[in-house]
């Protein structure tokens, strides 16, 4: 296993980039723990499979270095990098048995044959896959196949890295919680440096540490998902994680409230030190918002209601924007309640989109 350095690196796929624009990726400065598990998340485009590119070698970046421990590998082949991958699609050999697939990579380096044994077995149990250890992969489903890409992703101890692109694309919609309840044991269990590339904000933060948020080019947050949850860092991250993203909306400073139209919506203390009249976004998940018809709340013309089992989404107007509102279980949603409540305690301000510090 080894830590990860991403120093000073960036990647344009033009020859002679011009602008910051021209690059794929942007300036990246990073350290990865050894033996931490990092999802890539970001919306499509947004430079995961270029950064994945350059750790696994496929790519050479236009600037800068990647350091497994204190080893530059920035110019080694794949080969040389001591890596396993797990890809969208299954790497199985059909003719071969459950057992010798995920043998294959532990033979292939002449490890002894009470110690292919025994991982393989482990790996196995840990899958669920025991019972069919002596079948040929070919007869199985390609969720089984894919199984079968991931347990041989991990059975070697000795790799820096295992990096994952999109591995639970091809699988069952309802088997992904139990895969990704897989990999999270096997990581606990085995303790690999793991790069998990996803667009899919379930997977990420199911299975990671750190989540590390990706958009046009950029690392904009690395966090745990509790830290995306609650600080996201930059108004973009706030918005893709959570479902619906957290509320985006502009508003004025005024000692330690922030003000939309006039009405006053109180802050926390800590931002109490923030300059008068500046101009912010603050943002508040939609968790955070209640719908009232208490007095003191802010008006709100409820437009839309779905209902997604245990609990509602509010689709109303503010001031003309839209504001999304998670109503608990049971909540009853009439005329009456036209009025919002913010808690303080949960609203970020933002200005040209990134988090302001409070005191
Ligand atoms: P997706 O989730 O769709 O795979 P991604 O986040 O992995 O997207 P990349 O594939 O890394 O994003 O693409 C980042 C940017 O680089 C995009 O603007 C893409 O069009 C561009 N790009 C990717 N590969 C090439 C290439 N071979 N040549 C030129 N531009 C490329």
């Amino acid at each position: 296993m080894a830590k990860i350095t991403l120093s000073n690196l960036a990647h344009a796929y033009r020859p002679n980039p011009q602008s910051r624009s021209d690059f794929a990726l942007k300036q990246m400065d990073h350290v990865w723990d050894d033996g931490g598990a990092y999802a890539l998340l970001g919306p499509s485009g947004c430079g995961k499979t270029t950064l994945l590119n350059i750790i696994s070698g496929l790519l050479i970046p236009s600037q800068g270095k990647v350091l497994f421990g204190e080893v530059d590998v920035t110019r080694l082949p794949t080969e040389q990098r001591n890596i396993a991958q797990v890809f969208q699609f299954p790497v199985v050999y059909d003719t071969m048995t459950v057992y010798d697939n995920l043998a294959f990579p532990l033979r292939n380096r002449g490890t002894e044959a009470h110690l292919v044994d025994a991982r393989v077995r482990d790996i196995a149990r840990m899958l669920g896959m025991t019972d069919v250890l002596g079948k040929k992969a070919q007869g199985l489903t390609a969720d089984a196949k894919q199984k079968i890409s991931l347990g041989r992703g991990m059975v070697r101890e000795d790799v820096s890295a295992i990096l994952f692109d999109e591995p639970l694309t091809v699988i069952d919609p309802h088997m992904k919680w139990e895969l990704r309840t897989q990999l999270k044991a096997l990581h606990r269990e085995f303790g690999h440096t793991m790069i998990y590339v996803t667009h899919d904000q379930t997977e990420a933060l199911t299975f990671a540490d750190k989540v590390v948020v990706m958009y046009d080019g950029e690392v904009v947050q690395m966090g745990t998902p509790a830290d995306l949850f609650e600080r996201p860092a930059h108004t973009f991250v706030g918005y893709f994680i959570g479902s619906p993203g957290m509320n985006v909306l502009p508003a004025k400073i005024d000692g330690a409230s922030a003000y939309i139209e006039g009405c006053q919506i109180p802050l926390s203390r800590h931002y109490s030190g923030l300059e008068t009249a500046k101009t912010v976004e603050i943002g508040c998940r939609p968790e955070f918002l209640t719908l009232t018809d208490r007095p003191d709340g802010l008006p709100v013309q409820v437009r839309r209601v779905e209902d997604v089992g245990r609990l509602k989404i509010v689709r109303a107007d503010f001031f003309g924007r839209e504001v999304n509102i998670i109503a608990p279980e049971g909540a009853s949603i009439s005329d009456r309640q036209n009025r919002v409540v913010f808690d303080p305690a949960r609203i970020n301000v933002y200005a040209d989109s990134w988090i302001v510090e409070g005191k």
